[in-house]
């Protein structure tokens, strides 16, 4: 029997890709580089690889943050300030906070039957304005941002942080939902609780294994019966 749910917020519940979207092109634009697909999937490139070492610990959070700008300015031929623009680009992204199609329905029908727990690899200053602009709060019990935990998922010690500050926690009776295997359902393995993931894009799986898959977050309840 499960009684906590333990979510990723980004791009499972709030569309980040879309507040990313808007944000860089925003961003791009303030600083002269052309919003062409090219120049984003470059960013996007550079992104992930500095949000990947972050995951394996090898860069730190606000290394991570800067240095992507910074490789972004040398591949495009850009002289900009690298923190300033990460402050405006934060600024404007923490302005969006459109659901995932179905997530509200989800939050809506989970409430008051689990105890739902937030669990999201982020910084503050972008994180709660969405969450707030969102309403989260009115569904979630508690709320963990990694930058304010001290760990970023999928580190044990990011859920230990957490598990803490749950009441009556118990691992048995817990189960992750997000839509990346290498922090949601590595971390939930990591923190031996049961994971579920969200692959609305059919991902091909990789050497992580979920207890559970879905593809639509129509889905979740199904599996939450079956536990
Ligand atoms: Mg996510």
């Amino acid at each position: 029997m499960i009684k906590f749910v333990l979510m990723d917020l980004d791009d499972t519940i709030l569309n980040f890709s879309l507040a990313e979207q808007k944000a860089l092109a925003r961003t791009f634009e303030e600083l002269g580089i052309s919003v062409t697909e090219e120049n984003v999937a470059l960013y996007s490139r550079i992104n992930s690889s500095v949000w990947s070492k972050i995951e394996k610990g090898e860069l730190t959070r606000s290394e991570a943050l800067i240095q992507r700008f910074a490789l972004l300015f040398a591949h495009v031929g850009v002289q900009a300030d690298p923190h300033k623009t990460n402050d405006f680009y934060f600024a404007t992204l923490s302005q969006n906070a459109d659901f995932i199609a179905g997530a509200k329905e989800l939050l809506e029908e989970l409430k008051g039957k689990y105890s739902l727990i937030a669990v999201s690899n982020g910084n503050s200053v972008v994180q709660w304005p969405r969450i707030k602009k969102a309403h989260l709060e009115d569904y979630f019990d508690k709320i963990f941002i990694s930058q304010e935990v001290g760990f970023d998922k999928p580190s044990e010690k990011f859920f230990i942080k957490c598990f803490e500050q749950i009441e009556n926690f118990n691992r048995d009776e817990a189960i992750i939902l997000g839509d990346r295997l290498s922090s949601d359902v590595l971390g939930g393995q990591n923190a031996r609780i049961k994971t579920c993931w969200f692959n609305e894009k059919g991902e091909v799986a990789t050497n992580i294994k979920p207890d559970f898959e879905i593809h639509s977050l129509s889905e979740f309840m199904g599996v939450l019966e079956q536990l």
